[in-house]
Formats: structure tokens, C-alpha cells, sequence
């Protein structure tokens, strides 16, 4: 795994969730994909409540950084995943064929 793009940010949240006593072991991944719902949900609620941008754009980095938490837990290359998704996503039909957009 290089570090960079992705892995990079990934190593950082990991050393920091290593530094402050935060488990990343795998008894803890259903724990891990419940909290990536509670910072979504906090940037729901900081919109809905009409504070800034700023505010609600603070909790969707806080999602972030559970997520790439969790990769690094499931030992995953966040670069090499996201490229090929996108990769993916850039060879997809327009509004990927859906009825409704998404
Ligand atoms: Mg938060």
C-alpha cells in the first residue's frame, strides 16, 4: 500500500485512533460501522438545525475519518479502492441508468 492520497489521511487517523486509546480490533467493526451512522447523522441534524455549512461540513469529515478508520481495521487500500470505484463510476451510464436519479 503507497502512502499516499487516501492512504495517506488513512495512516494519520490510525495513529491518532491508536494514540487515544481507540481499538481498531475487529471485534469492534459493527461498533465502527454504527458510529460512521451517528456522525451522518449529526451532520443531518447541524443542517436541519440551520447552522453553517461549516458546521454541518465539520461532521462529514468526522465521517470521513471513521471510515477510513475502519479501512485501516479491515486492513484495506483506501487509494486503490477509491480509484477503482471511481474508475468504475467514470465508465457508468448517465445517472447510471436509474429512473430517478440518485
Ligand atoms: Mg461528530
Amino acid at each position: 500500500m503507497e502512502p499516499i492520497g487516501l492512504n495517506e489521511k488513512m495512516i494519520e487517523v490510525r495513529a491518532l485512533a491508536d494514540a487515544k486509546g481507540f481499538s481498531s480490533d475487529p471485534a469492534r467493526i459493527w461498533e465502527m460501522l454504527a458510529l460512521i451512522h451517528t456522525e451522518v447523522s449529526e451532520a443531518t441534524d447541524a443542517y436541519k438545525k440551520g447552522q453553517s455549512h461549516e458546521v454541518v461540513g465539520e461532521e462529514l469529515i468526522d465521517t470521513i475519518i471513521r471510515i477510513l478508520h475502519l479501512l485501516s481495521a479491515l486492513d484495506q487500500d483506501a487509494e486503490a479502492l477509491f480509484r477503482r470505484v471511481m474508475d468504475r463510476n467514470w465508465e457508468r451510464p448517465h445517472k447510471y441508468n436509474t429512473v430517478r436519479g440518485g
